[in-house]
C-alpha cells in the first residue's frame, strides 16, 4: 500500500529539509541576509547543524527555515510537514488534541505549532476577489460567543437561557465561485461594516450575490451586476435572464462547514483566535479538491505560504496571564 505518510519528506529529517528547500527555493538558496540567489554552500561537517548553508556574497550562515514560521523552531523539519499535511487533508479542521497525541510534545506546543501553521495559511493579504465575469457570493452569519460572557444567563422569567444571535461574533465571507473565499470577523453587521469588507476583498467588476439585508442595495449599486434572493420570502435561487443562478447556496455550504469544524472540532475558538481559523478554513476552502487541488499539492502550498511569515509573539491565554513567547 502506498499511504501518504510514509513519503520520505514525513518520516526523514534530511528528506525534509531538502523538500521544503526545494518548495521555497526553486531557482536554489536564497541568502535572508542579502538576498542573493543560489550563490550559497552547503556547510558539511560532524559537528555542523544539519541544512546550514554559508552565503558566498555575505558569509552569512543560513538555514530554509529562517524568515519562516519554523524560524526558532525546535520541532524537527519533518514533524512540522507531518503537522502541515493533518491540517491541510482534513476538511473540517484537527483539533490541538489530536495532534498532540499523534506528534507527542506538549499541549502548549501543538497549540502553538497549529497557530503558526494557521498563520502561513492566511491568505487575507491577497488580492480582490472575483473581476469581470465573475461572481462573488457574500453573507454573514454568527459563530463563537463574545468574550466575557457566560454563555447561560439568568432570564428573569424564562430561568437559565442559552444566549442567542446578538451575542456571538459576526463572520462576514465573500466567495468566489469556482474560486478562493475570505472570512473576516467583524464586530457587528451594519452598512459600514458590510461596505468595508466588501469594498476592500471584492474587484467591483464582479457581479455581486446576497441576500435581501437592506445594506447590500446601495453596495451592490458600484457592482457590474447585484442580485439578491430573498430569503425571508423563502426564495433560495433564481434563474436570472442571463441564464445565471442567483443564490448565495456556495457561502452558505462554506458556513455550514466551517460551524461544523468548530463546534465538532475545535469546541471551543475564543473570539481573539477566531481569525486564525477562519483562515485555515479559507485556506482549505480556497485550494480545495474541486478545484482539482488534492491533499499533497494544497500540503506543498500551505509549506510555501509559510515564507516570510513569523509569529514572533502569541499569548495563550490571550494576555491575561502575561506575554508569552514561543516556547519553542
Ligand atoms: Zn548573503
Amino acid at each position: 500500500m502506498k499511504s501518504a505518510l510514509n513519503a520520505p519528506h514525513l518520516c526523514n529529517e534530511e528528506a525534509a529539509i531538502a523538500y521544503v528547500e526545494a518548495q521555497l527555493w526553486p531557482d536554489g538558496p536564497v541568502c535572508p541576509h542579502c538576498g542573493t540567489i543560489d550563490q550559497a554552500t552547503r556547510l558539511r561537517g560532524k559537528s555542523t547543524r544539519r541544512g546550514l548553508w554559508k552565503c558566498r556574497a555575505c558569509r552569512k550562515p543560513f538555514t530554509v527555515r529562517m524568515r519562516t514560521i519554523f524560524e526558532s523552531s525546535h520541532i524537527p523539519l519533518h514533524v512540522w510537514l507531518q503537522a502541515i499535511y493533518l491540517i491541510c487533508s482534513s476538511k473540517k479542521g484537527i483539533s490541538t488534541r489530536r495532534i498532540q497525541r499523534t506528534l507527542g510534545g506538549s499541549m502548549k506546543t501543538a497549540w502553538f505549532l497549529m497557530h503558526r501553521i494557521r498563520l502561513a495559511m492566511d491568505e487575507s493579504g491577497g488580492g480582490p476577489l472575483g473581476g469581470e465575469g465573475k461572481i462573488v457570493e457574500s453573507d454573514e452569519t454568527y459563530t463563537v460567543y463574545k468574550e466575557g460572557g457566560p454563555t447561560w444567563f439568568l432570564h428573569p422569567e424564562h430561568g437559565w437561557r442559552r444566549r442567542t444571535g446578538g451575542d456571538r461574533v459576526p463572520v462576514v465571507t465573500l466567495v468566489e465561485r469556482g474560486g478562493r473565499a475570505r472570512s473576516q470577523k467583524t464586530e457587528n453587521i451594519t452598512a459600514a461594516t458590510l461596505r468595508d469588507v466588501i469594498f476592500s476583498g471584492v474587484d467591483t467588476k464582479s457581479r455581486l450575490m446576497t441576500d435581501e439585508l437592506h445594506a447590500y442595495r446601495r453596495i451592490g449599486r458600484d457592482f457590474a451586476g447585484h442580485d439578491a434572493v430573498n430569503h425571508g420570502e423563502e426564495e433560495w435561487s433564481r434563474k436570472l435572464v442571463d441564464g445565471i443562478m442567483a443564490h448565495t447556496n456556495t457561502v452558505e455550504g462554506f458556513f455550514s462547514l466551517l460551524k461544523r469544524g468548530i463546534y465538532g472540532c475545535y469546541f471551543h475558538v475564543s473570539e481573539e483566535h477566531l481569525h486564525r481559523y477562519l483562515a485555515e478554513f479559507d485556506f482549505r476552502y480556497s485550494h480545495r479538491s474541486a478545484l482539482g487541488i488534492e491533499d499533497g499539492e494544497r500540503t506543498d502550498r500551505a509549506i510555501r505560504a509559510a515564507k516570510g511569515k513569523r509569529l514572533t509573539y502569541q499569548t495563550a491565554r490571550g494576555g491575561r496571564s502575561g506575554e508569552e513567547e514561543i516556547p519553542f
